[in-house]
């Protein structure tokens, strides 16, 4: 039997990787959550409506309607890529510059009522994999299993800068380690929806653990 599976926790806690591993496993449909709200930063800056210590909310909501995010299955990649209005926006909503605005976007709750709208349509059906923030507690508080998954922020920004190096990106450690905990403090603290762990969400620190001991623990709690 099919089953929904909610993924929620802090930047960078290979939330992702996880949910791909899977997604990819069972042959679910695997939904970044992230990306859509990296999608509508991205779209925001590009009209400039949002800047260093400016966001133009109003724009920015009245412009919603006009904003169509679809995500696109790359047989190649083997995971589905973030489309805004037709166009791929993958590489664009990964860059530094929109990790640092996207926690000002996703505060705003006609934002997130649109977002949550989409995605709990796209889970009408069984056999997915959603990961973000308020999946276990917000978009489906019904899935039959949640996970929250945590680590140190240390943690997680190594394998945040090491993944912008290896992309060509130009940061610093620092620079990587402040975004992180800046998100932190955004996602725990805004009064709407703010990051935290569902009731009935099983706890996963994987600081100490590698990917394969990770997916092997989740895959076991899907098949209990
Ligand atoms: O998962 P990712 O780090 O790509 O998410 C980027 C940002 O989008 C988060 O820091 C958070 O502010 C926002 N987000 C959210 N709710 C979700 C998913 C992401 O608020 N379900």
């Amino acid at each position: 039997k099919k089953i929904t599976i909610a993924i929620d926790g802090f930047s960078s806690t290979g939330k992702s990787t996880l949910a791909k591993q899977l997604a990819k496993a069972l042959g679910y449909v695997y939904v970044d959550t992230g990306a859509m709200y990296r999608a509508i930063a991205y779209f925001s800056m590009q009209k400039g409506y949002i800047k260093t210590d400016y966001l133009d909310k109003q724009s920015l909501v009245e412009s919603l309607p006009n904003i169509q995010l679809q995500f696109q299955f790359n047989t190649e990649l083997g995971f589905a890529e973030m489309y805004l209005n037709g166009e791929n926006v993958e590489k664009q909503i990964r860059t530094i510059e929109v990790s640092g605005f996207v926690s000002k976007v996703a505060e705003i709750p006609e934002v997130r009522a649109k977002l949550v709208e989409q995605q709990q349509q796209m889970g009408k059906n069984k056999g997915i994999v959603m990961d973000g923030r308020d999946i276990g507690t917000v978009v489906f508080p019904d899935a039959e299993l949640k996970i929250y998954m945590t680590a140190s922020a240390q943690t997680r920004a190594q394998r945040r800068y090491d993944e912008l190096i290896q992309k060509g990106d130009q940061v610093t450690f620092e620079e990587v380690l402040r975004n992180v905990e800046e998100r932190d403090y955004i996602d725990t603290h805004r009064s709407n929806s703010p990051l935290v762990k569902a009731e009935d969400a099983i706890e996963i620190d994987n600081s100490n653990l590698n990917r394969e001991e990770q997916f092997e623990l989740v895959l076991k709690l899907v098949q209990d």
